[in-house]
């Protein structure tokens, strides 16, 4: 039994909270996303400003630097500047015989992984075999780019044979830590795609090979960045929940975006006119409403946070 004085003071508690939530600054998983969001692909760019502004402009909470070359110096007055924001991946010509020891030398230097890998060479190719290997040394996973189908004339292919070679490499290397990425990755979530386009439109073909790999193989993780996945993700709605509840411990955040201001200003697919179709968007706002409309709040929240820190080190 209540007392009428306990009933007035319970009353009054419970009146106070909102009061209380109204004073304190908004905690950071109460963004627009309902969730802190955590970008694996943000090319990195040259001034500090530039960077906060897509995070903050998209709502996103902290973002993993996509770096090429000796920028460690760069990467840490960042991380000084904006504690808590960046993490970052190395990249190299890996066609150069320092490959090896520049990508050591990074992750000496605090870089995470390894990444974009983008090289016109192939996915089974002495090159990115090697880097493979030292990514299971060192512990560090491993991002790749796999595109069959150029976006303007005279591109070119990245990390070719995807749909042939691929699954003998996730069996070769049951230590190294893959993550996907790209047209010819995402293309593949439909069982009939042969390098017809670069990003196949209408119904998934059930049973696709991106989709069988994830479900097979621990080793093999999915970054949902760029038009790519974008694309994959809202071509056939049908099969999006689905593919999104099966691999939802597998999936990652994304952009790949280049908009300046997180809202879909400028360029957000730069250098790439067959992604026409992300003109004047974000595509981290694009993929995140995609998600969140697409899953349940705790899947979401795992693709665009938790499962991220599985694979690095997040202050
Ligand atoms: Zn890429
Ligand atoms: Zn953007």
């Amino acid at each position: 039994m209540i007392t009428r004085r306990e009933f007035i003071e319970t009353v009054s508690a419970a009146a106070a909270v909102p009061l209380l939530r109204l004073q304190n600054p908004p905690a950071p998983q109460d963004n627009e996303w309902g969730s802190p969001v955590f970008d694996l692909h943000h090319h990195m760019r040259s001034a500090l400003a530039a960077n906060l502004a897509h995070l903050d402009g998209a709502g996103i909470t902290k973002a993993n630097l996509l770096t090429r070359g000796a920028v460690a110096d760069q990467v840490k007055a960042f991380q000084a500047a904006a504690p808590g924001r960046f993490t970052w991946f190395s990249t190299y010509d890996i066609t150069k015989p320092d490959a090896e020891a520049a990508l050591t030398q990074a992750v000496k230097d605090g870089a995470q992984g390894f990444g974009e890998l983008k090289f016109h060479v192939a996915a089974d190719g002495p090159e990115l075999r090697r880097m493979y290997a030292l990514a299971a040394d060192l512990g560090v996973p491993i991002l790749v780019h796999f595109q069959e189908v150029d976006h303007f004339e005279g591109e070119g292919k990245w990390s070719t044979g995807y749909a042939t070679s691929f699954e003998g490499l996730l069996k070769a290397y049951p230590k190294t830590r893959f993550i996907g990425h790209a047209d010819a990755f995402w293309a593949n979530v439909s069982a009939d795609y042969h390098n017809e386009a670069a990003y196949p439109s209408g119904p998934i073909a059930r049973g696709g090979l991106t989709d069988k790999l994830l479900r097979d193989y621990p080793n093999l993780y999915g970054d949902l960045a760029a038009n790519s996945g974008n694309n994959a993700m809202s071509r056939d709605p049908s099969f999006t929940s689905g593919f999104l509840e099966r691999h939802q411990d597998k999936l990652l955040m994304g952009s790949d975006c280049s908009c300046p201001d997180g809202r879909g200003g400028g360029v957000s697919q730069a250098g790439n006119p067959a992604a026409a179709r992300m003109a004047g968007k974000c595509v981290a706002r694009e993929t995140l409403t995609l998600l969140k409309k697409s899953t349940s709040p705790a899947v979401f929240r795992k693709i665009v946070w938790d499962n991220v820190h599985k694979l690095i080190k997040i202050d």
